[in-house]
Parts: structure tokens; C-alpha cells; sequence
């Protein structure tokens, strides 16, 4: 499946320790396949590795810390915003709201009616009626009797008329009078898009004029799906879609290709035949689903704690040896830049980006001691003692800075040492921490 295609690409990542222009390239050569296998339309695959391909060149992938993750992270947020990027909530207006479901037969229509009028009723405090306009087996009736009973919903049926326009209507009619203030039409469908199913569902498009037109499709049927969603878009123009059956294995590439080619928000999907079965679609919980990642936020913290750890212990090393010098302390520095991507990496964790937009990391606050160690020879970055007044004067005027403040930063670096070296063993991941401040 899907996942596994990606997890493929991904391990191209993070097995090596180096990422190279040669395995990104790779990396997203790979994430189109996986998406093509998974039924998304060609271009639409084509498209999104182009473009994730410009922000990994614009965002320096391979200059940061963890170019893996990013990488990752720019394939998770490209494939949230081609699946609507934001929550598309139901409207509620209209009293009562009109609700209409359209699709094929066996999608899960009046399932997901009875899991709508439930999820209404239940997390919206609203009053609820389904209506069964599905005329054509007696058994359809019934079976929106049972969903109802089971949660204790009104069913309003007429079983002896055959015109689904009237008994709509009737409907309405019925909620105004006895304070329903959601009305659910469920629909008959045919097993595949007709002119007759499509003249009906109009009809009673046209009749009732629903707040909301939902399109439910099953999840498992691929790329047949988009072409079902255009049929009914083109003569229902609907406000969202419904992925049903999307319990199980079922990866979703469908929701990728239904989303691009009507342009409608994917509203809800079923996940299981059960009432509670329901839940609102999440464009970025899908794309996480999608690309099999499982808990991105903890992946991401356990690379980073994984650096620390390494990091640490190489310098806890060089201490011991006396061998600290400015090469060290600058790529520290560097390191501690790189953080301004935790930003980002924080910004997947729900609610934590409001918290952290006040939080600037200044981009030119290591300018000066950066340029300073630059103009050191790397002698006199290794062993720092030999840096004499001639040779200060010389990093000074090399760096266009002061003598004092070469002055100061070899002060700061002596402390630096002094300190580390006390604080060596297992303090030495703590000492780590305080260097970034
Ligand atoms: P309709 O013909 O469009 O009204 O489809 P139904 O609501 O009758 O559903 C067809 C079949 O799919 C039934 O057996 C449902 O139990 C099943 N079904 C519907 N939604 C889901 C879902 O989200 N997950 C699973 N596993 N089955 C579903
Ligand atoms: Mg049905």
C-alpha cells in the first residue's frame, strides 16, 4: 500500500546520516510512484513533487538539522493542503437545515445519514429527522427505520408514494411543524451514475434546496470514485464529500484525487458500520494516515533527542582531551541556529504554533562571533592558546570587528572551557542545553 511505498522512499532518508541533491530527487521520484499505485491521477502526483521538490531548494533542506524530518514534514503539509488544508465545517443554517445525500448505491449512504443525524443529535444538541426517499426497495425503508430506532431518531416515510420530490417536501413540512431543526434526506442510488439516478436526485436537488449537498463515496473503489464524484458534481455542483469505509487498510488516495479534481472540501468520513462511526475529516490527521507516519510529533522528538545524545557525548569527548576548540564552539553555534527550524517542528504539534509566534530566534545573533572564528586560521581554532595580541589584531581587522570584541569572545570561550570542563560527565548533556542559551 500506500504507506509502505512511502516508508520505503523515507528509509532512503533516514537510513543515512548525509542526504544528498541525488536522494531527494530519489526520495520524491519514489513518493510519486507511491502515490500513482495509489490511484492519484498523474498530474496531480506530478504536480505535488514539483512542488514539494521548490520548498525542499527554498527551505535548504539539506543545509538543516534533521533534513529527513523536514523533508517529511514539507511531503505532510503539501499532502494536507492538497486535501483542503483546513477542517470545512457543515453548515448548519436554515431552520430547519436541509441536508441531502447523493451517491452511489452501496457507498453508505443511509448509514452515514443515521451517523450524521447521531453525530447532530449527539455532539450538536440538535433535533434531528431522517427522511427515506430511497423508493425503490421496500427493504431500504426499513432499514433507515432500524439506524433511527437504534439511537432513537425519527424516520419520516411515505412507503405507498413513488415521487421522492414529494415525499422530500413532505418532509419539511413535517420538521417545521413538530421542531425538527436538521432535516436528512437519504437518497436512492443506482449501482452505477445513470441518467434516471441523476434526473431524480436533481429533482429533488431543485425541490428542496439543501444547505448542504453531501456526496458520499466509498473509499476502497479508487480512481472510479473521481470519476463518480465529477458525474454527480456536474449536475449537483455538491458542497463536500463523505469518505466512507475508510476503517481497515484503506489508505485514502482517493480522498488526494477527489479533493483536486471537483475542488469540494472532503467533509466527514466513516471509519466502521456503527452508529459512532464518524468522524470530521482532518485534511492533515488524513495526510499523516496517508503517509503511514504515526505520530510525527514524537518521531520528531525522538530524532532530536538522538542528536543531543551524540552531540554530547563527541564533545564530552573532546573536553576530556583538552581538544575543545573554536571549530566546536562554532558548530555548537550552527547547531543552535539550526533550532529555528524547531519552529517549524513545533508547529505540527496542535495548538503549540499559537505559543511559539511570539518566540523569535534571531537570525544574526551569533553574526559577530561567527565572523570572528572565521578569520581564525584553524590552528588557531584547535588550539586557541596561541591566539596573541598580533594575531587578535589580524581576526579583528578579518572579521571587521573590534579587537574587544575578539577580546571578548575569547574570554567567553576560556569561561566556556573552564566551565564545560567542571561540569563534564553527566552534567555534560545539561552544559549542552545551557551553550544554546
Ligand atoms: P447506500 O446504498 O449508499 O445507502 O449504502 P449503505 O448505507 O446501505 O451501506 C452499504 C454497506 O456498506 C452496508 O453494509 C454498510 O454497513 C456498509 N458501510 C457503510 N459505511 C461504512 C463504513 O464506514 N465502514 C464500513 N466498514 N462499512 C460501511
Ligand atoms: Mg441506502
Amino acid at each position: 500500500n500506500l504507506s509502505d511505498k512511502l516508508d520505503k522512499a523515507f528509509h532512503i532518508l533516514k537510513g543515512h546520516g548525509k542526504i544528498t541533491e541525488v536522494n531527494v530527487a530519489e526520495t520524491l521520484k519514489e513518493v510519486r510512484r507511491a502515490l500513482l499505485d495509489a490511484d492519484v491521477n498523474f498530474k496531480i502526483a506530478k504536480d505535488f513533487t514539483t512542488k514539494v521538490k521548490e520548498k525542499a531548494i527554498g527551505q535548504n533542506v539539506l543545509t538543516t538539522l534533521q533534513p529527513g524530518q523536514l523533508l517529511v514534514k514539507l511531503v505532510k503539509d503539501e499532502l494536507t493542503e492538497l486535501m483542503g488544508g483546513d477542517v470545512a465545517g457543515i453548515n448548519l443554517s436554515g431552520n430547519p437545515t436541509v441536508i441531502l445525500m447523493s451517491g452511489l448505491q452501496g457507498s453508505g449512504k443511509t448509514t452515514f445519514s443515521g451517523k450524521l443525524a447521531n453525530y447532530l443529535q449527539t455532539k450538536k444538541g440538535k433535533k434531528p429527522l431522517l427522511v427515506a426517499c430511497d423508493i425503490y426497495r421496500p427493504a431500504a425503508i426499513q432499514q433507515l427505520y432500524v439506524v433511527g430506532d437504534s439511537m432513537a431518531v425519527e424516520v419520516y416515510s411515505e412507503p405507498e408514494n413513488k415521487n421522492p420530490v414529494e415525499i422530500a417536501q413532505n418532509a419539511i413540512k413535517h420538521a417545521k411543524a413538530n421542531g425538527f431543526n436538521v432535516v436528512i434526506v437519504d437518497t436512492a442510488g443506482r449501482l452505477a451514475v445513470d441518467e434516471a439516478m441523476m434526473t431524480e436526485i436533481s429533482n429533488v436537488h431543485k425541490a428542496i434546496q439543501p444547505q448542504e449537498t453531501l456526496f458520499v463515496v466509498d473509499a476502497m473503489t479508487g480512481q472510479d470514485a473521481v470519476n463518480t464524484a465529477k458525474a454527480f458534481n456536474d449536475i449537483l455542483n455538491f458542497d463536500g464529500v463523505v469518505l466512507t469505509k475508510l476503517d481497515g487498510d484503506t489508505r485514502g488516495g482517493a480522498a488526494i484525487s477527489i479533493k483536486s479534481v471537483v475542488n469540494k472540501p472532503i467533509k466527514f468520513v466513516g471509519t466502521g458500520e456503527k452508529m459512532d462511526a464518524i468522524d470530521v475529516f482532518y485534511p492533515e490527521r488524513m495526510a499523516e494516515r496517508i503517509l503511514g507516519m504515526g505520530d510525527v510529533v514524537s518521531l520528531v522528538e525522538k530524532a532530536q533527542e538522538h542528536y543531543d545524545e551524540e552531540e554530547a557525548r563527541k564533545i564530552q569527548k573532546k573536553i576530556a582531551k583538552n581538544e575543545f576548540g573554536f571549530d566546536d564552539f562554532l558548530s555548537q553555534i550552527q547547531q543552535v541556529k539550526k533550532m529555528g527550524n524547531m519552529k517549524d517542528l513545533v508547529g505540527m504539534i496542535p495548538g503549540a504554533s499559537k505559543a511559539m509566534k511570539d518566540v523569535e530566534i534571531e537570525d544574526d545573533a551569533f553574526k559577530h562571533i561567527e565572523a570572528i572564528i572565521h578569520s581564525m586560521t584553524p590552528k588557531e581554532r584547535s588550539k586557541p592558546a596561541i591566539i596573541d595580541v598580533k594575531r587578535k589584531a589580524r581576526i579583528a581587522k578579518g572579521s571587521g570587528t573590534k579587537v574587544e570584541q575578539v577580546n571578548q569572545l575569547m574570554k567567553q570561550f576560556e569561561q566556556m572551557s573552564k566551565m564545560m570542563k567542571m561540569m563534564q560527565g553527566p552534567g555534560g548533556k545539561n552544559m549542552m542545553k545551557m551553550m544554546g542559551n
